[in-house]
This record gives structure tokens, sequence and C-alpha cells, in this order.
């Protein structure tokens, strides 16, 4: 998934009846920050590694990670458990989305295959071109329509009381 990783945050936060503040925020930063390894992976180690082989694309790592920190948040930091649920279910569906046309590690730390539900052939003279004219890219439109008429639909905000 390319384009609809942002819009699906979105979709997500709001589907969860939490239209704005840190939750949503969290959900927009969750449904992105896997590709963040994009970073790594042209400027570090020159493309040398499919990137989905970073640990922010393997579920093995999140699903360790949120073990671990979500009973900790709740004991400590309550008011962040739920921007932290947000953060993490985001970056799950992130990885989901990813393995509809992408490939992702999900038996990872047991093994290092990659899983993908539907293989794109390189029909373009580019990856990208690729993937933007193969039939997945109708999951990612109806992702991006579906947050743009949700947005347009959201709820105004509460009105401060009168004194
Ligand atoms: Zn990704």
């Amino acid at each position: 998934m390319i384009l609809a990783h942002l819009p699906s945050g979105y979709v997500l936060a709001r589907l969860a009846g939490q239209p704005r503040g840190l939750p949503m925020a969290a959900a927009l930063l969750g449904a992105v920050f896997p590709d963040l390894d994009l970073i790594w992976f042209y400027l570090i180690d020159d493309r040398a590694f499919h990137h989905h082989r970073y640990w922010v694309h393997a579920p093995g790592f999140w699903l360790i990670l949120a073990v671990v920190a979500l009973p900790l948040i709740r004991r400590y930091a309550r008011r962040f458990l739920l921007p932290t649920v947000m953060f993490l279910s985001a970056v799950f569906l992130h990885i989901v989305l990813d393995t509809l046309a992408g490939s992702i590690m999900w038996l990872w730390p047991f093994s290092d295959r990659l899983y993908a539900l539907v293989e794109v052939p390189p029909t373009r003279s580019h990856w990208i071109l690729s993937f933007l004219t193969h039939w997945t890219v109708l999951a990612e439109l109806a992702l991006i329509l579906w947050a743009a008429l949700l947005f347009l639909r959201r709820p105004k905000p509460a009105e401060p009381p009168k004194a």
C-alpha cells in the first residue's frame, strides 16, 4: 500500500470514536510510522534489503512491544493508554494493508519468510507505477474515499460552556 496509509489511520480513529485530539494524532502517526524505515532503506542501507524486512514492518516486534508496554502504561501513565492503543492499532493496520500487495514477515521471529496476498508483477518501468496501475490500487482508492467522506461528515467540536 502506498497512498492510503494516512487515510486508513483516519478511518481507524473515526471508527474508534476518536474524531480529534491525541488519539487521532496517534492513529495518524501509527498509520505511517512503519514506512519511516524508507529513510534508513534509501539513505543508510542503499536499498540492500526489502524495507519490509526492517523491524518496524514485523508484526512480531510490535506484538512483543505491546505485551510489554501496554500493562506498564496502564499502570503508570494511564492517560496515554488510549493514544498508545490507537498508535499500535494503526501500526498493525498498516502491516495488514501492506500484506495485500506487499510482503510481510508474519511469522518473525520464527521465520524470515515474506507473505503477500497478491503478487504485483513489474509491468511498468518503475515499481510504483506497477503498483499504481494494478487492480489492488482500488483498495487504496476505496480507503481514501472512505476517509474523505468521514472527514466531510466529521462532528463539530463541542462548544465551551457559556458563563
Ligand atoms: Zn509499509
